[in-house]
């Protein structure tokens, strides 16, 4: 039987309350400086292996990363986490279409048989959308080409052979297996070729390099990719047997990075979870969180994660703080857990996540430790984001909500806050809400200003990198007038800039 302890009720007397700090309660003291904004580098680390150009990740929520927000988060030299509301399937499918999005070789091309009717081919256009198909023969030999100029006209269910229509190899410029990506591209320059096929030394079919691809990697040099030039990509998981089993998939699938996505990182599920997978895969990177005391880092750490997420109440869609009294000031949970890694055996880079609304708060981020910044509602509302456009009173929106939103949880998400068993929604206890967030076009020109303002933040603090701004950061603590006056003030007329929201 519960006794009343009158010692407890003392102990509680000597608890200590410790300052606590957010990006609004600091500012960084602008520092001697020879470095230009465009001179800056901010490439960074995401997890022990995973190299970035930019530190930026877009979060595993349903209203903000699936394929779309993925690649062009990759594109920009970050990453995107495809979420797990989704069936393993779907979840798959949004991995592969983020690693197919930009290939250099394209190994296993889809292929025809000179003796196929064209309409597989004309399937193929249709089902896959490739529109130019390798020609092979039995022995997987290339034998020639077809490209949708040379079947516009046909029906859909057309008879004719392959054969009849397609440019044969003996007038074709083919490339050789062992070619660098570069010779490839000079090839598709020299003879203005849509596709290039490469064969190996029996003439046999072994990848596809197209023109596409070439103007995109111009288009994006910065963009992250892995060893074999595909876009980065991370995917979600839970924690147990069903994290497991997920976790296998995205491996399948692709996925560079899988991360532990849980609102209470610092719980033995988490830590099983990691420990599990990497008895599985040793080789494969694993981030986990949510946390935000030295004590789980050096935890999680311990059970060989390979990144930390740090972020427990900060984000806006989140009421884990109103609901159950648990969170810790961002900026100070961020110094917590990179004082964690200071103090173990084994570093691993920590990221930052939630609470981001400018490109401010990231400097500060970064300034006190963090390698990277993950966010959502900076990335909500854009073309990328899932969701329709919707309209009220003639300016448009789009929904975004939290993970432990009564909405989220009901499609799928309350195993992320510990409430999997709970079957009927009126039972569930949410840590999130849902709401809706202006309509913000591409978020290219978000992710445009966001680097903008890092290296313009660095080039105050005479950083020339982000190991650099964390050597020479120097913060203020102000007050509440302080930041009045930080924001724009005593205007009549306010018109919002790119960077700086007025809603
Ligand atoms: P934001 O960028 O401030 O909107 O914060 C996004 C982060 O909030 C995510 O990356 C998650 O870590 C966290 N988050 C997502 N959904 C919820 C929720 O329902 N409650 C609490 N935190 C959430």
């Amino acid at each position: 039987m519960l006794k009343f302890n009158l010692f407890s009720i003392f102990i509680g007397m000597f608890k200590q309350f410790q300052d606590t700090f957010t990006f609004d309660d600091v500012l960084l003291v602008p520092q001697k400086s020879e470095i230009l904004p465009k001179d800056v580098k901010i490439h960074t680390y995401l997890t022990r292996e995973i190299k970035l150009n930019a530190p930026f990740l877009s979060a595993p929520m349903d209203t903000v990363t699936e394929h779309e927000m993925a690649i062009k988060m990759a594109l920009a030299g970050g990453i995107g986490i495809i979420h797990k509301n989704l069936s393993i399937d779907d979840q798959v499918a949004e991995i592969r279409k983020v690693k197919r999005f930009e290939n250099g070789f394209v190994k296993n091309p889809m292929t025809a048989h000179p003796s196929d009717p064209m309409s597989k081919i004309i399937q193929i256009r249709n089902k896959f959308g490739y529109k130019k198909v390798p020609i092979v023969d039995n022995d997987g030999v290339l034998v020639g080409f077809i490209s949708d100029i040379d079947y516009l006209m046909l029906p859909d269910n057309d008879e004719h052979k392959v054969l009849d229509f397609m440019f044969p190899v003996q007038k074709m410029n083919v490339g050789y297996e062992g070619m660098s990506l570069k010779e490839a591209y000079q090839m598709i320059q020299k003879f203005r070729l849509r596709t290039l096929c490469i064969v190996d030394k029996n003439n046999k079919l072994v990848s596809i390099v197209t023109r596409r691809d070439l103007e995109k990697s111009l288009l994006y040099p910065n963009s992250s990719k892995d060893s074999t030039k595909q876009l980065l990509v991370g995917g979600a998981i839970g924690v147990g047997i069903n994290g497991i089993e997920r976790a296998e998939n995205l491996l399948k699938a692709g996925t560079d990075v899988l991360i532990v996505d849980t609102a209470h990182g610092h719980s033995r599920g988490v830590i099983d979870t990691v420990k599990e997978i990497k008895r599985k895969w040793s080789g494969v990177q694993v981030i986990a969180g949510n946390i935000a005391s030295s004590d789980a880092a050096k935890d999680l750490i311990d059970a060989g994660v390979d990144a930390l997420k740090v972020g427990i109440g900060p984000g806006s869609i989140c009421t884990t703080r109103i609901v159950a009294g648990i969170g810790v000031p961002q900026l100070s949970a961020i110094m917590e857990v990179v004082k964690g890694v200071y103090n173990s055996q084994r570093k691993v880079p920590v990221i930052a996540d939630g609470g981001i609304k400018s490109s401010g708060d990231v400097v500060k981020a970064l300034a006190v430790g963090a390698m990277s910044v993950m966010m959502g509602n900076m990335f909500a509302g854009t073309d990328e984001s899932p969701g329709r456009i919707e309209y009220t009173n003639g300016r448009m929106y789009k929904v975004y909500r939290g993970m432990g939103s009564i909405d989220a949880m009901e499609f799928g998400s309350k195993d992320r806050y510990g409430q999997a068993e709970i079957k009927e929604k009126q039972k569930f206890v949410p840590e999130g809400v849902s709401g809706r967030v202006a309509y913000k076009g591409s978020v290219s020109t978000i992710l445009y200003q966001l680097e903008g303002g890092l290296r313009s933040g660095f080039g105050y603090n005479g950083a020339r990198n982000i190991s650099e701004l964390q050597k020479r950061a120097h913060f203020v603590k102000i007050t509440g007038s302080s930041l009045k006056e930080s924001h724009p003030h005593d205007l009549k007329e306010v018109s919002s800039a790119p960077n700086y929201s007025i809603d």
